[in-house]
């Protein structure tokens, strides 16, 4: 596309030039050989800003893998109590919600097959180290949302021991009868063979486990499972918990998008009868149109997946496979889509989860600018935003799933809270520092992800308000687009999606106050004789 700038003739608030003069002169280099942290433009430039803290369901989550996130006891295994010990620094971050991957007694590592839905694993702690970690969670404004797997169990859970031992008992030519086992019709077992089904060993029968013979999946029409399920939300829901992240809900009826959404919509109702604030986002891995069918249950957020991963927008956006302009357009059809749907619907946009290759392994070559730029484009996004644990300081892992979700990368050394690798884990060469060195570098990935929540936190229209393109200085390289609400002020972000430096003519933009800045490297997001000047990757959040 054509380069808009000098179309237009130029002009400039007068009022904006001398803030900016003023700001720019604030600037210090960061010093390498100083041993004191100078902070480049950015950070001066938004030192000014105020969070404004709103209490409702518009947060930026962080979600984190509790076995490989902080180790509190030396076993090599995160925990509850190692989670706690770093809700400071996860504050002070930005984040204001923590998605727990499930806490449950389990079997596996990764502990998505439930034995027990009301209690913690042993190996992360205990219901009172849970307690405490939500109380100091509450105390510092975050939220705690759990992992709810819904659509299995692990084969190993009570009820499907009992249905099974009751099938082992139960001669050819008798009809099972929940009168003597009430578990029998918490699952899905058949006599025949159907396609999902696994043998159910010992038996003569089947039983339905579409993602792997050791879970088993749940009958969700059972009266019985329903009740169960009311009660273990109610269980964790006093708590303290603030909602729940739902599994795998394109599952719940395989290939039933209709019953899917019925369920959602029951879960979602039961969930805000206990809690009104009782928050929900389901796991959909797919495209916007099945997402919308899911939004018409009502529920509060399905996670934005046509965003995320390594063949999505973010990701294209960052590596300048799809313009600038689609980014923008991306998240307009969405969020129209999903609203006509469900008007109350929340956006929850990431980028990538601990079923995704790590996006540090998405750009060649990249020096930080594709992967930081990337995680605005994420945290820019409306809605609750999420986080994956380690995207913050850009740490690798791809290939087999225990690689997604490797060890927090605190230190280069064996250090203190450092767990051990998940079992099966190849040897993983990061590309960036450690946390412990990212933290004092000014110009880190996560000084920069520090700041860009930050921004989000200062103008709560970023998270609440709808997108407005701003098409006057759309371009192939630049996203331009307004968010409006109606209780916020407006705010409009011009992202420059390029490695070259971008100009735009001050008169071309409805906004010309230049409220924040997201530098990459050292050239400075600024306006200059009557024109923004974006560096590489810059982005400018500007006000009216
Ligand atoms: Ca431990």
């Amino acid at each position: 596309m054509m380069k808009k700038q000098g179309m237009i003739r130029k002009t400039v608030l007068l009022s904006s030039l001398l803030l900016l003069s003023t700001s720019c002169q604030q600037n210090a280099a960061a010093d390498p050989s100083g041993s004191a942290v100078s902070f480049p433009q950015m950070h001066d430039f938004n030192s000014s800003l105020k969070e404004t803290a709103v209490d409702d369901a518009y947060r930026n989550t962080y979600e984190v893998f509790l076995r490989s996130y902080y180790d509190s006891d030396h076993d090599g295994i995160g925990d509850l109590k190692g989670l706690q010990t770093k809700l400071d620094e996860i504050r002070d971050m930005g984040f204001t919600e923590i998605w727990l991957m499930p806490i449950c007694p389990s079997d596996t590592y990764h502990k998505y097959d439930v034995k027990d839905y009301m209690a913690i694993d042993p190996q992360y702690g205990t219901m009172e180290d849970y307690d405490s970690l939500v109380k100091a969670c509450h105390e510092r404004g975050i939220r705690v949302i759990t992992d709810l797997v819904l659509n299995h169990t692990a084969f190993g859970h009570e009820w499907f021991q009992n249905a099974w031992a009751y099938l082992k008992e139960l001669p050819e030519d008798w009809q099972p009868s929940t009168d003597y086992c009430p578990y029998f019709d918490y699952y899905h077992f058949s006599r025949e063979f159907q396609s999902g089904y696994e043998k159910l060993p010992d038996t003569n029968w089947y039983y339905e486990a579409r993602f792997w013979d050791q879970m088993p999946d749940l009958n969700l029409d059972s009266e019985q499972v329903r009740n169960e399920i009311v009660s273990i939300m109610k269980f964790w829901l006093e708590h303290g918990t603030d909602g729940f992240r739902l599994d795998a809900v394109t599952s719940y009826y395989t290939g039933d998008p209709e019953k899917n959404t019925a369920f959602l919509k029951w879960l979602s109702e039961e969930g805000k009868k206990l809690n009104p604030d009782c928050y929900f986002v389901g796991e959909a891995w797919t495209n916007k149109d099945e997402i919308a069918v899911l939004y018409q249950s009502g529920i509060d957020s399905l996670f934005a997946f046509p965003f995320a991963d390594a063949e999505g927008v973010i990701k294209k956006t960052a590596a300048g496979i799809i313009g600038a302009d689609d980014y923008v357009t991306s998240m307009i059809s969405c969020e129209q889509a999903w609203q006509q749907a469900n008007p109350a619907y929340v956006n929850a946009p990431f980028y990538t989860n601990h079923d995704m290759g790590r996006s540090a392994g998405y750009y060649a070559g990249d020096d930080g600018s594709r992967t930081k730029l990337a995680g605005a484009l994420n945290i820019l996004m409306n809605g609750n935003v999420f986080v994956y644990y380690g995207e913050e300081i850009g740490m690798k892992g791809a290939g087999r799933d225990e690689n997604k979700r490797a060890p927090m990368y605190w230190s280069k050394d064996a250090a203190e809270g450092m767990c051990d690798p998940p079992e099966g884990m190849d040897d993983i060469e990061m590309k960036f520092d450690p946390y412990d060195v990212q933290k004092d570098d000014p110009y880190s990935i996560l000084n920069y992800y520090r700041e860009a929540l930050k921004i989000r936190n200062a103008f709560p229209v970023i998270a609440r308000g709808e997108t407005v393109a701003v098409d006057a200085v759309m371009e192939e390289e630049i996203a331009a687009f307004i968010r409006h609400h109606e209780q916020y002020d407006d705010v409009m972000i011009i992202i420059n999606t390029s490695e070259n430096e971008e100009t735009v003519s001050l008169n071309e933009l409805p906004f010309h106050e230049l409220k924040a800045v997201l530098n990459t490297g050292a050239d400075e997001v600024r306006i200059d004789n009557e024109e923004l000047i974006l560096p590489p990757f810059g982005i400018a959040v500007m006000t009216k």
